[in-house]
């Protein structure tokens, strides 16, 4: 068993049926490298690329993927297969050379990548349970007695039990290998077999309902008569019930009727017979409904263009990439949909990624309502059992369309004909918080290459990577410059809130008596400037809806002396911690640690502690007192962590149950309302002044997603921008809704610091507890980079940003490698891999080396 190293050439081999002697498999290990065994002589015709495989590993038996069969070994003692789990592929070769080029590019190791890439595959207590389908096994057993001994040992111990796991099974004939016998019975017909992958806990599918429709109404009255007026809570449930049916409710759920009735389950369970739990699955993809309204459009000439130019090269199967630039409301997922349809019809499947957040129950059930039963939802929410029951009927075939967000781009779709990328600019599509870090999007280019299938990349604001890449040519700039039906952009204002605090200084000064003006200047400024008040109580009036941005959650983010400056910290990380409304405690973003909040300075003393900055919970508590008629909601984080609260939130917007929907950026991908017809951003400058060269970039995207919220329909939108920054050159384009005069600046801007895309950027972060290791190891790194230098440059190491997180410290090295010089960025690589590689040799088992390749983020 030893290792041969990886990314090796079998994979490019073209056998797929070992003749040979050895198979490479990867193993579920953070690794980097395949291991090789023996192929005994009773699996040749079983092992295969891409199928299941139990070796044994240490003391264990653990279960791998075939991924290769290498001419030769040089090693000797190598130990055998011991059984083979799959009859055939359950990932095509397609599909494993994507991943052995994630591994490459992203220096992961490849039983990650697969981990990532195949859901279920791993599952080490994964669990195969056999069943007889025979009506008669018993007798098939004594007629292959002499034959096959084995089938008939199993049919045999089926006949007594009904089903089995196939572990149990094996213990009980002797059979090694016994799974490929079981396909082969499979195949016979003679059994059936259903691979049951261990639920996570955190999946609630199912929920409890009554159904009040269901209630015989006289036996109600006559139980409820019979009940002794003792019994409060007993007659309140009933009373409560009685009523609801009266109102001509059809159900409720449990947990609600309890709630309502202030009654117990005990109670209610005391009640069987009359009333009866039901539980149902509520799975999201059901409720989902139909969407009529797109069922019949037809599209104008901007996207009939850009649909043709895709079409057409779906029909040739070779690779191409289109960028679709068009503004928000100009029909993009039209496009979409149509250039999925024409796939259909070609029998070629398509995958769509969208970014998490803006999977929103409208987007699917636009998907859904046009191609029904042929489309797969996937997101972090599906348990492991959902998740691999989408890869199986994908692989089947059954499904023709996934959609999801990252890890889509590994559905096992055959015939692939089109990846698209919605919103192909968002940040989440990179993975950087675990291995892989891959990049969705581009993860998706290399796919479609790959498998020659077409790539269509959208977005109202591409990154400057992207749009570069469609100046040079490497994809086809198809434009959608217009809004549909000619809906006018919004009229985007900029509020300068500095002039807005000096009048409300003033203003504040003229009412206080002359002893209270002391300490004035420490006011905290209020949030809504007085112009976008009265545009919201304008659209209050009128009954249209509102959109509030403020991307911060919490209600401060930062706590501050007034006398000394001293500001409240996380003890494991180097950030400030957010003063949190609810709680009424100060909580750290990175860890979770929690902290109070004192009226005492901690540092001199002082009682002048102050909530400085705006979180959603200040404005929240602002709107309250300046509007107090208005319905408000809140969205971020703290008020969607719980399963189904980000789309209740968004169906109570939708219905103009609420007036104003107040949130993060949260609120502005993926929304389309046709009653908003005012957008604002309480500030712009949180993002915009972050250390990063992509921070402009963000800003402008980030406002223009957000205006573009505003006037989606005849109405026209007016969007109210605050800031402390007005001349800012990102808001100056963002008014003028200039992508292409932003994009030119930024792009000057990039190339004066050699920034992507004129070069390519990989971060070596080492982490640890002890401060001195991590820098040494990052001095070391340096050291071994030293000399190779020329095609990149290096720059630091120096601690990060954030330079402590959850009491690990942090330092960082970005090398930096100008695509002129290096345009495949091969010698970044090379040089990278020989570092971590010597690294790895003499490594210091406190600190921990992180690579980042193409990073989004470098704090
Ligand atoms: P985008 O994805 O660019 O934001 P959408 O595809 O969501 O745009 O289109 C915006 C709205 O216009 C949607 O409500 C959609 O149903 C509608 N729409 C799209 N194309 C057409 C068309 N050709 N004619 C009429 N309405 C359309
Ligand atoms: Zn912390």
């Amino acid at each position: 068993m030893i290792d041969s190293p990886l990314r090796d050439s079998s994979l490019r081999s073209k056998k797929t049926i070992a003749v040979a002697k050895y198979a490479n498999v990867a193993l579920p290990l953070a690794v980097d490298k395949v291991f090789t065994y023996l192929i005994p002589p009773e699996l040749h015709q079983s092992a295969a690329v891409g199928v299941r495989t139990i070796v044994p590993f240490g003391r264990k038996y653990v279960t791998g993927l075939i991924v290769g069969f290498p001419e030769s070994s040089s090693l000797t003692s190598l130990k055998p297969l011991r059984d083979i789990l799959d009859a055939s592929p359950v990932v095509s070769r397609e599909l494993l050379n994507l991943c052995n080029w994630i591994a490459g590019y992203y220096f992961a190791p490849w039983g990650e990548v697969l981990k990532a890439a195949i859901p279920f595959g791993f599952v080490s207590s994964s669990k195969r349970v056999v069943r007889n389908v025979l009506p008669n096994p018993k007798s098939i057993a004594a007629e292959i007695e002499k034959r096959s001994p084995q089938r008939a040992r199993v049919l045999s111990l089926l006949a007594e039990q009904g089903s089995m796991q196939s572990s149990e099974l094996q213990k009980k004939t002797g059979v090694k290998n016994i799974n490929v016998l079981l396909n082969e019975m499979v195949k016979a017909g003679q059994v059936e077999i259903e691979e049951i992958v261990p639920q996570q806990k955190t999946a609630i599918r199912k929920k409890e309902f009554i159904v009040l429709s269901d209630i015989d109404d006289k036996r109600l009255a006559v139980t409820l008569e019979s009940l002794p007026n003792r019994q409060k809570k007993a007659r309140a449930l009933l009373l409560h019930i009685q009523q609801l049916t009266n109102q001509g409710m059809r159900e409720i759920a449990v947990t609600q009727l309890l709630k309502e009735s202030r009654t117990t389950l005990t109670i209610l369970k005391s009640f069987r017979g009359l009333l009866n739990i039901v539980a149902r699955d509520i799975n999201r993809n059901q409720d989902y409904g139909t969407e009529e309204k797109t069922l019949t459009i037809r599209l104008n000439t901007a996207q009939q263009l850009a649909l043709d130019a895709v079409c057409k090269a779906i029909s040739t199967e070779v690779h191409r990439s289109f960028l679709l630039h068009g503004v928000t409301g100009s029909g993009k997922t039209q496009v979409y949909i149509e250039a999925i349809r024409y796939c259909l019809r070609h029998s070629k499947s398509a995958i769509v990624l969208v970014p998490e957040i803006s999977l929103t129950p409208q987007i699917v059930r636009r998907f859904k309502s046009h191609f029904a039963g042929q489309v797969a939802v996937v997101h972090s929410r599906l348990s492991a059992g959902e998740r691999h029951e989408v890869w199986r009927r994908a692989l089947n075939s059954e499904y023709k369309i996934v959609i999801g967000p990252r890890s889509a781009v590994f559905a096992p779709l055959n015939n692939l004909g089109l990846i698209v990328v919605d919103e192909e600019h968002e940040a989440s599509y990179k993975q950087f918080d675990s291995s892989p870090r891959y990049n969705a999007r581009d993860v998706a280019l290399v796919r479609g290459s790959q498998a020659n299938a077409v790539v269509l990349l959208g977005s109202a604001t591409p990154s400057v990577e992207t749009f570069h890449n469609a100046t040079i040519g490497k994809y086809e700039l198809l434009g959608m410059p217009r809004r549909i039906d000619d809906v006018s952009m919004p009229e985007i204002t900029i509020v300068d809130m500095t002039a807005e605090r000096k009048q409300e200084y003033a203003s504040l000064k003229e009412s206080l008596p002359d002893e209270k003006r002391k300490g004035l200047r420490q006011f905290q400024q209020s949030s809504v400037s007085s112009l976008l008040k009265q545009k919201m109580g304008e659209r209050l009036r009128r009954k249209e809806g509102i959109i509030l941005l403020q991307n911060r959650r919490g209600f401060a983010p930062f706590v501050e002396c007034m006398d000394c400056g001293y500001s409240e910290t996380c003890e494991n990380c180097n950030v400030t911690l957010t003063y949190h409304l609810a709680k009424k405690h100060l909580r750290c973003h990175y860890c979770g640690a929690v902290k109070a909040l004192h009226d005492q300075c901690p540092s001199c003393r002082g009682q002048n502690m102050q909530l400085r900055g705006i979180g959603t919970q200040r404005v929240e508590q602002e709107l309250a007192s300046l509007f107090p008629e208005a319905n408000v909601l809140r969205m971020d984080l703290d008020t969607t962590s719980r399963k189904g609260a980000h789309d209740r939130l968004l169906r109570k917007f939708g219905d103009g149950e609420a007036d104003i929907l107040l949130g993060t950026q949260m609120v502005a991908k993926g929304l389309d309302f046709a009653r908003v017809t005012l957008v604002g951003v309480i500030s712009a400058d949180s993002q915009m002044l972050l250390p990063d060269f992509r921070s402009s970039e963000r800003t402008f995207q980030l406002l223009t997603q957000v205006a573009g919220r505003a006037g989606r329909s005849t109405l026209r939108g007016e969007v109210i921008i605050q800031t402390h920054q007005p001349n800012h050159y990102t808001l100056q384009h963002v008014v003028d809704h200039d992508f292409k005069t932003f994009y030119e600046q930024e792009l000057e801007a990039r190339r004066e610091l050699d920034y992507p895309p004129f070069s390519r950027l990989a971060l070596v972060e080492m982490k640890g507890e002890k401060e001195e290791h991590v820098r040494q190891q990052a001095e070391r790194f340096a050291q071994l980079l030293k000399g190779s230098h020329g095609s990149f440059t290096v720059l630091g190491p120096s601690p990060a940003v954030i330079s402590k997180i959850k009491n690990r410290y942090r330092w960082h090295l970005i090398l930096k490698s100008k695509k002129e010089s290096d345009p495949n960025g091969t010698g970044l690589r090379q040089t990278l891999h020989r570092a971590v590689d010597s690294w790895t040799k003499a490594r210091q088992q406190s600190v921990r080396l992180i690579i980042d390749v193409d990073p989004v983020g470098l704090m």
